[in-house]
């Protein structure tokens, strides 16, 4: 019995991995090492390069390596990439996840993890915003990840496969134990351009758009760390494996930090003043998003461990410099 992790060398992939290897899983993963690094997969787990859009490709892996759980993470994960290349995202994030289902489903796999994202409500007519409230995204990125929630609610009911959605509110930081971290060139998520900038790989940081209805003009938005987000997730897999039912769940702390106060984060942990320059908004940004993650305390009994700002930056921080003396 194994687990197949699509996008086990990206970001959140990778730490995912790691955290399935140290407890003794049997993980097999598939990227086709587009925006993921090979050496961010542990060495205890099988790399196979390929896509998820190749049905053949993914019937044989489950039927290889007994495959009892898929913990879908590969695809386009940028908002405002999303508003210029839809297709591009429908095409990455839905089209592909739907061959991915349909392989899962014709194997008999009886479990999927999928990452979605808070993007999937929009712009919440109220905050902490819980599973049950409107789902309007205002991205092709947000609507994207809503289809293929839509596609394995639809499959689940008609077929024996049972899923748990994660949507996840912005994750950053790194691994405790320094293996991986946020390593895409051309980053555009800000706790990674801030520490970027802090070390002198950006000359200077933008803030998109001052004029929101928040408590200082900037965004809000729920941080949550990788490792919390990474525990989230083998909660869910204890849960459908022990027959739980199919369900969504928010991760995120419950805490809204605005683009400043990520700022001021990263200042007080390089010790040091960023050049900060005021930029127009950015299509397809809510104003405010936080969660309210209830559900996933109680059904998956999920208890988050690094519930700090300060926390987050100073590893993504540390991950930053890690990379920069990798590279020179
Ligand atoms: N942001 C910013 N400058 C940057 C990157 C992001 O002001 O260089 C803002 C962005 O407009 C949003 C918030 O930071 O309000 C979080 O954006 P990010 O891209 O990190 O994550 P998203 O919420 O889009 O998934």
């Amino acid at each position: 019995m194994s687990v197949l992790v699509t996008g086990g060398a990206g970001y959140i992939g990778s730490h995912m991995v790691l955290a399935l290897c140290d407890a003794g899983h049997d993980v097999v993963v598939l990227d086709n090492l587009s925006t993921g690094m090979s050496w961010a997969v542990a060495p205890q787990a099988r790399l196979i390069e390929g896509d998820i859009g190749d049905e053949e490709l993914t019937l044989n892996i489950i039927e290889e390596h007994s495959v009892d759980a898929i913990v879908h993470f590969a695809g386009s994960i940028i908002v405002p990439e999303s508003m210029s290349d839809p297709l591009g995202y429908y095409l990455n994030n839905t089209v592909k996840s739907r061959s991915l289902i349909h392989s899962a489903v014709k194997a008999g796999v009886p479990h999927f993890i999928f990452s979605s994202t808070a993007a999937v409500y929009g712009n919440p007519k109220t905050v902490p915003v819980t599973e049950d409230d409107d789902l309007l995204p205002i991205s092709p990125y947000g609507t994207s990840k809503l289809m293929t929630e839509l596609m394995l609610r639809d499959a689940s009911i008609a077929h024996d496969l049972e899923f748990v959605a994660l949507r996840y509110f912005n994750v950053a930081g790194a691994d405790p134990k320094g293996r991986s971290g946020q390593s895409t060139p051309q980053a555009t998520h800000l706790i990674k351009v801030a520490c970027e900038a802090a070390l002198g790989k950006r000359d200077h940081l933008q803030v998109f758009g001052k004029d929101y209805e928040t408590r200082d003009g900037t965004c809000l938005r729920d941080y949550i760390h990788v490792s919390d987000l990474v525990r989230a997730h083998l909660d869910a897999l204890s849960y459908l494996r022990g027959g739980g039912e199919s369900q969504v769940f928010n991760c995120g702390y419950g805490r809204g930090y605005s683009v400043l106060d990520v700022v001021g984060a990263v200042e007080r942990a390089a010790g040091l003043d960023l050049d900060v320059r005021d930029a127009p908004r950015r299509p397809g940004d809510p104003a405010e998003i936080i969660a309210n993650a209830d559900r996933a305390r109680s059904v998956l009994e999920w208890r988050p461990r690094h519930d700090d700002l300060d926390l987050i930056v100073a590893s993504a921080l540390a991950w930053e410099k890690h990379l920069l003396s990798r590279n020179s």
